[in-house]
């Protein structure tokens, strides 16, 4: 059999969203005098973190915004960070702070990101962002689980009443993924380590999220004839290749509409902090929301 689904293109809505970023970030330059600001803290040197850190900086310099990097050893103290997030939170040139986890062990990522003023929070993972996402009044919203909402949104899909599934509970992917889900009217389930049968959780689904870390994790044969997938799993196989959370050959065979990974929800992430930043930048400096 060949692949039947459409294609989700990530990497198109993401030139689109980058595309209204930096148009936004010329207008907020004309309005206020200055670009608007992103700081990207990376602590250590772990690779993946350097790479994601790279493209975070780059699209900041073609979208108009100025990136101020912070590149700590992985021995800082909680002091000294903690102290340079103080600094960052007072700083009129920063709108929007981004903590590139994971932290080195020894340091405790809730006490770091809890400092980070909310306003600045632009990966949208401070808990009262995303309580007032469970509010049903979001503010800034985490870049994963909105880059597929907006992606979703772009190919015209209706999802009030669709039954959907997110596979992963984090709390940086699928538990906001589910608030998001909700927020959109769907009916949601989320699956995790206890969860008894995936399968069927999966195979009832019209709509399913993959985020676990684990290749192949979601059988392409569990995927309900036209469902929606979505595919935020990265993981690095031998060789060398990118692969997602599902099993995509055989996933694309039965899905309405699949992305594809690379190149799928990866370019969204990025898209939507940058989004954010504006987001942030607007409001800060509009005086909104405390
Ligand atoms: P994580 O913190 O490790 O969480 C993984 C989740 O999967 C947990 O909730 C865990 O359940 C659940 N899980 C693990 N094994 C399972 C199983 N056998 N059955 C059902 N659920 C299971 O990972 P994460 O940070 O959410 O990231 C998930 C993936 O998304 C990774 O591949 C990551 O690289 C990728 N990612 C991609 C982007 C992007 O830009 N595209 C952004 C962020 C993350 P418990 O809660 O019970 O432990």
């Amino acid at each position: 059999m060949t692949q039947t689904a459409t294609l989700l293109d990530g990497k198109a809505v993401a030139a689109k969203v980058r595309g209204e970023v930096k148009e936004r970030a010329a207008a907020f330059a004309a309005r206020h005098g200055r670009a608007p600001g992103l700081a990207v803290v990376q602590v250590g040197t772990d690779p993946a973190s350097s790479v994601y850190v790279r493209s975070k900086r780059k699209a900041c310099e073609e979208t108009g915004i100025r990136s101020f990097a912070h590149d700590l050893p992985a021995g800082v103290g909680r002091g000294e960070l903690l102290a340079l997030v103080v600094r960052l939170n007072a700083d009129p040139a920063v709108d929007g702070i981004l903590m590139q986890l994971p932290l080195p062990a020894g340091l405790d990522a809730n006490e770091i990101m809890d400092t980070i003023d909310p306003r600045k929070d632009v990966d949208g993972f401070h808990p009262q962002n995303t309580g007032l996402l469970a509010q049903k009044r979001p503010r800034l919203r985490p870049c994963t689980p909105f880059g597929v909402i907006r992606l979703a949104q772009e190919y015209g899909m209706k999802l009030r009443g669709l039954r959907a599934t997110v596979v992963g509970a984090s709390n940086i992917v699928g538990r906001p993924m589910a608030l998001e889900l909700l927020l959109a009217g769907c009916t949601v389930t989320v699956c995790h380590t206890g969860t008894r049968d995936l399968a069927a959780e999966v195979e009832r689904a019209e709509l399913v999220v993959a985020a676990v870390g684990r290749p192949g994790m979601v059988r392409g044969g569990w995927i309900r004839e036209g469902a929606s997938v979505f595919d935020v799993g990265i993981n690095r196989t031998e060789s060398g290749k990118l692969v997602g959370d599902v099993e995509f050959e055989t996933a694309a065979q039965r899905a309405g509409a699949i992305t594809p990974v690379p190149g799928g929800l990866g370019p969204m992430t990025i898209a939507m902090l940058l989004s954010n930043t504006l987001d942030a930048a607007d409001a800060i400096a509009q005086g909104r929301g405390r």
